[in-house]
Protein backbone atom coordinates (compact mmCIF):
# COMPACT_ATOMS: atom_id res chain seq x y z
CA UNK A 1 0.00 0.00 0.00
CA UNK A 2 1.30 3.34 -1.01
CA UNK A 3 1.60 4.64 3.04
CA UNK A 4 3.60 1.52 4.00
CA UNK A 5 6.41 2.62 0.72
CA UNK A 6 5.82 6.57 2.53
CA UNK A 7 6.92 4.88 5.67
CA UNK A 8 9.79 2.90 4.44
CA UNK A 9 11.20 5.63 2.34
CA UNK A 10 11.03 8.26 5.56
CA UNK A 11 12.47 5.61 7.62
CA UNK A 12 15.75 6.21 5.34
CA UNK A 13 15.51 9.70 5.57
CA UNK A 14 14.68 10.71 9.19
CA UNK A 15 16.01 9.68 12.64
CA UNK A 16 15.08 6.00 14.24
CA UNK A 17 13.61 7.66 17.13
CA UNK A 18 11.81 10.13 15.51
CA UNK A 19 10.55 7.26 13.24
CA UNK A 20 9.42 5.34 15.72
CA UNK A 21 8.03 7.61 17.62
CA UNK A 22 6.11 9.64 14.94
CA UNK A 23 5.84 7.82 11.71
CA UNK A 24 4.62 4.14 12.86
CA UNK A 25 2.16 5.85 14.68
CA UNK A 26 0.53 6.96 11.39
CA UNK A 27 -2.32 4.85 9.78
CA UNK A 28 -3.41 6.24 6.38
CA UNK A 29 -6.83 6.57 6.20
CA UNK A 30 -8.16 4.92 3.14
CA UNK A 31 -11.80 6.50 3.46
CA UNK A 32 -10.82 9.76 3.46
CA UNK A 33 -7.86 10.41 1.55
CA UNK A 34 -8.20 11.48 -2.21
CA UNK A 35 -5.28 11.96 -4.54
CA UNK A 36 -5.30 15.36 -3.60
CA UNK A 37 -5.82 15.22 0.18
CA UNK A 38 -3.93 12.49 2.78
CA UNK A 39 -5.28 11.40 6.41
CA UNK A 40 -3.26 9.96 8.79
CA UNK A 41 -4.82 9.17 12.21
CA UNK A 42 -3.05 8.82 15.43
CA UNK A 43 -4.39 8.10 18.77
CA UNK A 44 -2.12 11.08 20.24
CA UNK A 45 -2.79 14.56 19.90
CA UNK A 46 1.24 15.32 20.45
CA UNK A 47 2.17 13.06 17.80
CA UNK A 48 -0.33 14.38 15.37
CA UNK A 49 0.78 17.86 16.42
CA UNK A 50 4.33 17.27 16.42
CA UNK A 51 4.26 14.67 13.12
CA UNK A 52 1.88 17.97 11.17
CA UNK A 53 4.39 20.66 12.47
CA UNK A 54 7.80 18.53 11.82
CA UNK A 55 6.61 15.78 8.70
CA UNK A 56 3.99 16.60 6.99
CA UNK A 57 5.59 18.49 4.09
CA UNK A 58 8.46 16.02 3.40
CA UNK A 59 5.22 13.24 3.74
CA UNK A 60 3.69 15.62 1.09
CA UNK A 61 6.30 15.83 -1.05
CA UNK A 62 7.09 12.11 -0.61
CA UNK A 63 3.12 11.29 -1.92
CA UNK A 64 4.01 13.79 -4.89
CA UNK A 65 7.09 11.48 -5.61
CA UNK A 66 5.23 8.53 -5.83
CA UNK A 67 1.85 9.80 -7.12
CA UNK A 68 2.65 12.99 -9.28
CA UNK A 69 0.16 14.98 -7.12
CA UNK A 70 1.00 16.78 -4.27
CA UNK A 71 -1.56 16.35 -1.46
CA UNK A 72 -2.68 18.25 1.70
CA UNK A 73 -1.74 16.33 4.49
CA UNK A 74 -4.47 16.08 7.51
CA UNK A 75 -3.72 14.67 10.29
CA UNK A 76 -6.72 13.66 12.78
CA UNK A 77 -6.21 12.50 16.49
CA UNK A 78 -8.79 9.43 16.64
CA UNK A 79 -8.96 5.88 17.41
CA UNK A 80 -6.41 2.90 15.41
CA UNK A 81 -8.94 0.64 15.04
CA UNK A 82 -10.72 1.87 12.13
CA UNK A 83 -14.45 0.86 12.63
CA UNK A 84 -15.49 3.75 15.23
CA UNK A 85 -14.15 6.93 15.02
CA UNK A 86 -15.77 9.16 17.17
CA UNK A 87 -17.80 12.16 15.00
CA UNK A 88 -15.72 14.20 12.98
CA UNK A 89 -15.87 17.14 14.73
CA UNK A 90 -14.33 15.54 18.04
CA UNK A 91 -11.35 14.30 17.19
CA UNK A 92 -10.63 17.01 14.48
CA UNK A 93 -7.23 18.66 15.82
CA UNK A 94 -8.08 22.21 15.99
CA UNK A 95 -6.07 24.31 13.05
CA UNK A 96 -3.19 25.78 15.33
CA UNK A 97 -1.23 29.00 14.10
CA UNK A 98 0.80 30.71 15.36
CA UNK A 99 -1.47 33.72 17.08
CA UNK A 100 -3.97 30.81 18.27
CA UNK A 101 -1.70 27.93 20.43
CA UNK A 102 -4.65 26.42 22.04
CA UNK A 103 -3.38 23.53 23.28
CA UNK A 104 0.50 23.31 24.43
CA UNK A 105 3.15 20.86 22.90
CA UNK A 106 5.37 18.95 24.94
CA UNK A 107 8.28 17.61 22.60
CA UNK A 108 7.90 13.68 23.86
CA UNK A 109 11.86 13.23 23.49
CA UNK A 110 13.03 16.00 25.92
CA UNK A 111 12.98 13.91 28.73
CA UNK A 112 15.50 13.23 31.78
CA UNK A 113 16.40 9.85 30.57
CA UNK A 114 17.53 11.98 27.36
CA UNK A 115 19.57 14.81 28.94
CA UNK A 116 23.43 14.08 29.66
CA UNK A 117 24.42 15.05 32.74
CA UNK A 118 27.39 16.73 33.52
CA UNK A 119 29.56 19.36 35.66
CA UNK A 120 27.98 22.43 33.20
CA UNK A 121 24.41 21.22 33.98
CA UNK A 122 24.54 19.00 36.97
CA UNK A 123 22.84 22.32 39.03
CA UNK A 124 19.98 23.21 36.63
CA UNK A 125 19.24 19.54 36.39
CA UNK A 126 18.92 18.99 39.45
CA UNK A 127 16.54 21.81 40.37
CA UNK A 128 14.93 20.56 37.43
CA UNK A 129 14.54 17.38 38.73
CA UNK A 130 13.44 18.52 42.18
CA UNK A 131 10.71 20.88 40.37
CA UNK A 132 9.61 17.48 38.68
CA UNK A 133 9.31 15.36 42.02
CA UNK A 134 8.12 18.09 44.13
CA UNK A 135 6.01 20.46 42.20
CA UNK A 136 5.41 23.68 43.76
CA UNK A 137 7.52 22.94 46.99
CA UNK A 138 11.07 23.56 47.18
CA UNK A 139 12.19 25.65 44.00
CA UNK A 140 9.06 27.57 42.94
CA UNK A 141 9.60 29.41 40.82
CA UNK A 142 12.01 28.13 38.98
CA UNK A 143 14.23 30.22 36.45
CA UNK A 144 16.56 28.20 34.29
CA UNK A 145 18.74 30.49 32.00
CA UNK A 146 22.05 29.88 29.84
CA UNK A 147 23.18 30.34 26.83
CA UNK A 148 21.44 29.02 22.94
CA UNK A 149 21.51 25.49 22.62
CA UNK A 150 22.58 24.86 26.10
CA UNK A 151 19.51 22.53 27.21
CA UNK A 152 17.05 24.61 28.73
CA UNK A 153 14.17 24.03 26.49
CA UNK A 154 14.89 20.06 26.99
CA UNK A 155 14.83 20.11 30.43
CA UNK A 156 11.62 22.52 30.60
CA UNK A 157 10.08 19.99 28.67
CA UNK A 158 11.35 17.39 30.37
CA UNK A 159 9.89 18.70 33.67
CA UNK A 160 6.57 19.00 31.68
CA UNK A 161 6.64 14.96 30.47
CA UNK A 162 6.91 13.80 33.55
CA UNK A 163 4.83 15.78 35.59
CA UNK A 164 1.83 15.15 32.68
CA UNK A 165 2.40 11.70 32.61
CA UNK A 166 1.66 11.92 36.13
CA UNK A 167 -1.83 13.22 34.99
CA UNK A 168 -1.04 16.78 35.94
CA UNK A 169 -2.37 19.73 33.60
CA UNK A 170 0.31 21.06 32.65
CA UNK A 171 1.16 24.38 30.35
CA UNK A 172 3.77 24.46 28.27
CA UNK A 173 4.52 28.24 26.03
CA UNK A 174 7.34 30.16 25.10
CA UNK A 175 7.04 33.80 25.86
CA UNK A 176 6.01 34.62 22.48
CA UNK A 177 2.68 32.11 22.09
CA UNK A 178 1.87 33.65 25.80
CA UNK A 179 2.45 37.34 24.37
CA UNK A 180 0.19 36.21 20.79
CA UNK A 181 -2.55 34.34 22.70
CA UNK A 182 -2.54 37.33 25.62
CA UNK A 183 -3.56 40.13 22.46
CA UNK A 184 -5.64 37.78 20.56
CA UNK A 185 -8.12 37.34 23.44
CA UNK A 186 -7.98 41.26 24.38
CA UNK A 187 -8.50 41.76 21.07
CA UNK A 188 -11.55 39.00 20.62
CA UNK A 189 -12.88 40.06 24.57
CA UNK A 190 -12.16 36.50 25.71
CA UNK A 191 -9.60 37.33 28.25
CA UNK A 192 -11.85 35.46 30.88
CA UNK A 193 -10.76 32.66 28.49
CA UNK A 194 -6.99 33.25 28.46
CA UNK A 195 -7.21 33.50 32.11
CA UNK A 196 -8.79 29.85 32.55
CA UNK A 197 -6.13 28.35 30.34
CA UNK A 198 -3.07 30.20 31.64
CA UNK A 199 -4.15 30.35 35.39
CA UNK A 200 -5.96 27.07 35.41
CA UNK A 201 -2.81 24.36 35.47
CA UNK A 202 -0.81 22.55 37.43
CA UNK A 203 2.20 23.67 35.97
CA UNK A 204 3.40 26.72 33.80
CA UNK A 205 6.20 26.69 31.75
CA UNK A 206 7.11 29.56 29.94
CA UNK A 207 10.46 28.96 27.55
CA UNK A 208 12.40 32.41 26.49
CA UNK A 209 11.18 35.08 28.63
CA UNK A 210 14.06 36.95 27.67
CA UNK A 211 11.74 38.31 24.92
CA UNK A 212 9.47 39.69 27.70
CA UNK A 213 11.97 42.53 27.58
CA UNK A 214 10.26 46.29 27.03
CA UNK A 215 6.83 44.62 26.81
CA UNK A 216 5.38 46.19 29.84
CA UNK A 217 1.11 44.86 28.96
CA UNK A 218 2.63 41.61 28.86
CA UNK A 219 4.54 41.87 31.94
CA UNK A 220 1.82 43.11 33.59
CA UNK A 221 -0.78 40.18 32.66
CA UNK A 222 2.48 37.87 33.55
CA UNK A 223 2.84 39.21 37.30
CA UNK A 224 -1.26 38.50 37.66
CA UNK A 225 -0.91 34.58 35.69
CA UNK A 226 2.19 34.29 38.24
CA UNK A 227 1.19 35.32 41.31
CA UNK A 228 -2.25 33.78 41.01
CA UNK A 229 0.10 30.32 40.66
CA UNK A 230 2.19 30.70 43.14
CA UNK A 231 -0.39 31.49 45.92
CA UNK A 232 -2.19 27.62 44.71
CA UNK A 233 1.11 26.91 45.09
CA UNK A 234 1.26 25.91 41.53
CA UNK A 235 4.48 25.11 40.01
CA UNK A 236 6.59 27.90 37.23
CA UNK A 237 9.23 26.95 35.56
CA UNK A 238 10.98 29.28 33.16
CA UNK A 239 13.74 29.61 30.95
CA UNK A 240 15.85 32.30 28.96
CA UNK A 241 19.01 33.11 28.16
CA UNK A 242 20.28 35.55 30.70
CA UNK A 243 19.99 36.33 34.16
CA UNK A 244 16.99 37.72 34.87
CA UNK A 245 18.75 40.71 36.03
CA UNK A 246 20.31 41.24 32.73
CA UNK A 247 16.69 41.39 30.90
CA UNK A 248 16.69 45.05 30.05
CA UNK A 249 13.46 46.69 30.68
CA UNK A 250 11.81 43.72 33.15
CA UNK A 251 9.23 45.21 35.79
CA UNK A 252 11.15 45.69 39.40
CA UNK A 253 7.86 43.22 40.58
CA UNK A 254 8.37 40.50 38.04
CA UNK A 255 12.02 40.78 38.59
CA UNK A 256 11.93 40.38 42.60
CA UNK A 257 9.28 37.52 41.93
CA UNK A 258 11.72 35.71 39.82
CA UNK A 259 14.02 36.09 42.51
CA UNK A 260 11.76 34.56 44.98
CA UNK A 261 12.35 31.04 43.58
CA UNK A 262 15.82 29.94 42.46
CA UNK A 263 18.09 30.65 39.53
CA UNK A 264 19.56 27.98 38.13
CA UNK A 265 22.09 28.56 35.08
CA UNK A 266 23.43 26.36 32.14
CA UNK A 267 26.86 26.50 31.53
CA UNK A 268 28.78 25.94 28.41
CA UNK A 269 29.35 22.06 28.28
CA UNK A 270 33.65 21.20 28.67
CA UNK A 271 34.57 18.58 26.36
CA UNK A 272 34.08 15.68 28.65
CA UNK A 273 30.01 16.62 28.58
CA UNK A 274 30.21 17.15 24.88
CA UNK A 275 31.76 13.72 24.03
CA UNK A 276 29.11 12.13 26.51
CA UNK A 277 25.85 14.10 24.86
CA UNK A 278 27.37 13.05 21.49
CA UNK A 279 27.40 9.39 22.35
CA UNK A 280 23.99 9.75 23.61
CA UNK A 281 22.74 11.11 20.48
CA UNK A 282 23.78 8.78 18.53
CA UNK A 283 22.83 6.10 20.74
CA UNK A 284 19.25 7.43 20.44
CA UNK A 285 19.16 7.69 16.39
CA UNK A 286 21.36 4.53 15.84
CA UNK A 287 23.77 6.27 14.38
CA UNK A 288 27.50 4.55 14.54
CA UNK A 289 30.55 7.03 15.37
CA UNK A 290 33.59 6.10 15.93
CA UNK A 291 35.21 7.20 19.45
CA UNK A 292 37.83 9.61 17.35
CA UNK A 293 34.88 11.34 15.32
CA UNK A 294 33.07 12.06 17.99
CA UNK A 295 35.93 13.43 19.86
CA UNK A 296 36.73 15.25 16.52
CA UNK A 297 33.52 17.15 16.45
CA UNK A 298 33.12 17.93 20.06
CA UNK A 299 36.23 19.34 19.96
CA UNK A 300 36.18 21.39 16.36
CA UNK A 301 32.37 22.51 17.29
CA UNK A 302 31.14 25.22 19.17
CA UNK A 303 29.09 24.63 22.21
CA UNK A 304 25.55 24.62 20.84
CA UNK A 305 24.44 21.01 21.49
CA UNK A 306 21.72 21.81 18.39
CA UNK A 307 24.43 22.65 16.09
CA UNK A 308 26.18 19.22 16.97
CA UNK A 309 23.27 17.38 16.56
CA UNK A 310 22.70 18.51 13.03
CA UNK A 311 26.46 17.66 12.16
CA UNK A 312 25.53 14.12 13.42
CA UNK A 313 22.37 13.63 11.23
CA UNK A 314 24.40 15.94 8.29
CA UNK A 315 26.95 12.80 8.53
CA UNK A 316 24.51 9.94 8.63
CA UNK A 317 22.40 11.11 5.74
CA UNK A 318 25.59 11.88 3.92
CA UNK A 319 27.31 7.96 4.59
CA UNK A 320 23.87 6.69 3.81
CA UNK A 321 23.79 8.65 0.47
CA UNK A 322 27.13 8.00 -0.73
CA UNK A 323 27.07 4.43 0.94
CA UNK A 324 30.19 4.98 2.70
CA UNK A 325 31.51 4.39 6.73
CA UNK A 326 31.70 7.75 8.92
CA UNK A 327 35.57 7.42 8.94
CA UNK A 328 37.34 10.61 10.16
CA UNK A 329 38.27 11.67 7.08
CA UNK A 330 34.95 11.44 5.43
CA UNK A 331 33.64 13.69 8.50
CA UNK A 332 36.54 15.93 7.81
CA UNK A 333 35.43 16.30 4.39
CA UNK A 334 31.44 16.56 5.01
CA UNK A 335 32.16 19.00 7.54
CA UNK A 336 34.88 21.49 6.19
CA UNK A 337 32.69 24.34 5.43
CA UNK A 338 30.77 23.83 9.09
CA UNK A 339 33.57 23.16 11.47
CA UNK A 340 34.85 26.79 12.22
CA UNK A 341 38.55 27.80 12.18
CA UNK A 342 40.15 28.25 15.59
CA UNK A 343 39.60 31.65 16.42
CA UNK A 344 43.45 33.07 16.02
CA UNK A 345 42.89 32.11 12.11
CA UNK A 346 39.88 35.06 11.78
CA UNK A 347 41.28 38.60 11.27
CA UNK A 348 39.53 41.54 11.24
CA UNK A 349 39.97 42.08 7.78
CA UNK A 350 38.37 39.11 6.61
CA UNK A 351 35.03 40.41 9.05
CA UNK A 352 35.54 43.80 7.50
CA UNK A 353 34.97 41.87 3.89
CA UNK A 354 32.03 40.05 5.08
CA UNK A 355 29.97 42.88 6.60
CA UNK A 356 30.76 45.04 3.89
CA UNK A 357 29.55 42.67 1.68
CA UNK A 358 26.28 41.61 3.14
CA UNK A 359 25.38 44.99 4.53
CA UNK A 360 26.56 46.61 1.46
CA UNK A 361 28.85 49.27 3.08
CA UNK A 362 32.52 49.99 1.36
CA UNK A 363 35.32 48.57 3.82
CA UNK A 364 36.76 52.00 3.97
CA UNK A 365 33.48 53.41 4.96
CA UNK A 366 33.50 51.35 8.03
CA UNK A 367 36.58 52.51 8.99
CA UNK A 368 36.07 56.18 8.18
CA UNK A 369 34.06 58.69 11.03
CA UNK A 370 30.94 58.42 9.12
CA UNK A 371 27.85 59.00 11.52
CA UNK A 372 25.38 57.89 8.61
CA UNK A 373 23.67 55.78 10.73
CA UNK A 374 23.74 52.55 8.50
CA UNK A 375 27.55 52.81 8.49
CA UNK A 376 27.56 53.09 12.20
CA UNK A 377 25.67 50.19 12.25
CA UNK A 378 27.71 48.19 10.09
CA UNK A 379 30.73 49.50 12.11
CA UNK A 380 28.98 48.15 15.50
CA UNK A 381 28.45 44.66 13.98
CA UNK A 382 32.41 44.68 12.82
CA UNK A 383 33.16 45.32 16.60
CA UNK A 384 30.79 43.18 17.87
CA UNK A 385 32.36 40.03 15.29
CA UNK A 386 35.88 40.62 16.15
CA UNK A 387 35.07 40.49 19.62
CA UNK A 388 33.05 37.21 19.16
CA UNK A 389 35.55 35.68 17.03
CA UNK A 390 39.35 37.00 16.98
CA UNK A 391 41.68 37.34 19.17
CA UNK A 392 42.38 40.94 17.99
CA UNK A 393 39.43 41.59 20.09
CA UNK A 394 40.74 44.44 22.79
CA UNK A 395 39.34 47.15 22.53
CA UNK A 396 42.19 49.82 22.47
CA UNK A 397 43.57 48.10 18.90
CA UNK A 398 39.94 47.90 17.43
CA UNK A 399 39.66 51.82 18.11
CA UNK A 400 42.54 52.48 16.14
CA UNK A 401 42.14 50.00 13.41
CA UNK A 402 38.42 51.60 13.08
CA UNK A 403 39.36 55.38 13.05
CA UNK A 404 37.24 55.84 16.80
CA UNK A 405 38.06 58.06 19.75
CA UNK A 406 39.10 55.29 21.89
CA UNK A 407 38.36 52.31 23.98
CA UNK A 408 34.97 53.51 25.42
CA UNK A 409 33.76 54.26 22.23
CA UNK A 410 34.64 50.77 21.17
CA UNK A 411 32.47 49.62 24.80
CA UNK A 412 30.07 51.87 23.77
CA UNK A 413 29.25 50.25 20.65
CA UNK A 414 30.00 47.00 21.58
CA UNK A 415 26.93 47.27 24.47
CA UNK A 416 24.71 49.31 22.41
CA UNK A 417 25.06 46.41 19.56
CA UNK A 418 24.55 43.15 22.20
CA UNK A 419 21.31 45.40 23.64
CA UNK A 420 19.80 45.38 20.20
CA UNK A 421 20.90 41.98 19.24
CA UNK A 422 19.09 41.34 23.32
CA UNK A 423 15.76 42.76 22.04
CA UNK A 424 15.50 41.87 18.59
CA UNK A 425 15.62 37.80 17.64
CA UNK A 426 15.81 38.74 14.03
CA UNK A 427 18.95 40.74 14.35
CA UNK A 428 20.02 38.34 16.50
CA UNK A 429 19.70 35.52 13.86
CA UNK A 430 21.51 37.59 11.45
CA UNK A 431 24.72 37.95 13.67
CA UNK A 432 24.35 34.28 13.74
CA UNK A 433 24.22 34.19 10.29
CA UNK A 434 27.18 36.30 9.67
CA UNK A 435 29.46 34.38 12.00
CA UNK A 436 28.84 30.69 10.53
CA UNK A 437 29.74 32.81 7.19
CA UNK A 438 32.81 34.70 8.38
CA UNK A 439 34.05 30.97 10.36
CA UNK A 440 33.30 29.00 6.38
CA UNK A 441 36.01 31.37 4.60
P1 LIG B 1 18.09 25.86 24.43
O1 LIG B 1 18.94 26.06 25.65
O2 LIG B 1 18.47 26.80 23.33
O3 LIG B 1 16.63 25.86 24.74
P2 LIG B 1 17.60 23.12 23.69
O4 LIG B 1 17.04 22.65 24.97
O5 LIG B 1 16.64 23.34 22.59
O6 LIG B 1 18.50 24.42 23.89
O7 LIG B 1 18.73 22.09 23.23
C1 LIG B 1 19.20 22.04 21.90
C2 LIG B 1 19.43 20.59 21.54
O8 LIG B 1 20.50 20.09 22.28
C3 LIG B 1 18.24 19.71 21.86
O9 LIG B 1 18.07 18.78 20.85
C4 LIG B 1 18.63 19.03 23.15
O10 LIG B 1 18.08 17.73 23.23
C5 LIG B 1 20.13 18.95 23.03
N1 LIG B 1 20.79 19.02 24.35
C6 LIG B 1 21.24 20.11 24.99
N2 LIG B 1 21.82 19.78 26.15
C7 LIG B 1 21.74 18.44 26.24
C8 LIG B 1 22.16 17.48 27.22
N3 LIG B 1 22.79 17.86 28.33
N4 LIG B 1 21.91 16.18 26.97
C9 LIG B 1 21.28 15.81 25.84
N5 LIG B 1 20.87 16.64 24.89
C10 LIG B 1 21.08 17.95 25.08
MG1 LIG C 1 15.11 26.94 23.87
Amino acid sequence: MIFDVIQNLLKQEITKIDYERYIKQLTFDEKKSKSDQVVLITSNPYIAKWTESKFASKIAHLFELQTGTKPTITILVGKKDGAKFPPEESYKLPTISAKHTKSTILNPSFTFDSFVVGSSNQFAYNAALSASEKPGKDYNPLFICGGVGLGKTHLLNAIGNKLSDSGKSVIYATIEQFMNDFTSHIRNQTMDRFREKYRNCDLLLIDDVQFLSKKEQTQEEFFHTFNELLQHGKQIVMTSDKHPRKISGLDERLLSRFASGLTADIQKPELETKIAIIEKKCEINGIPLDHEVVQYIAAALDDNIREIEGVIIKLNAFSKMMNQKISLDFAKSVLKDQIKETKDHITIEQIIEVVSRELNIKPSEIRSKSRNSAIVNARRVVIYLARNLTTQNSMTPLAEYLGMKDHTAVSHAYKKINSIIDDNATFASKMEELKTKIRSK
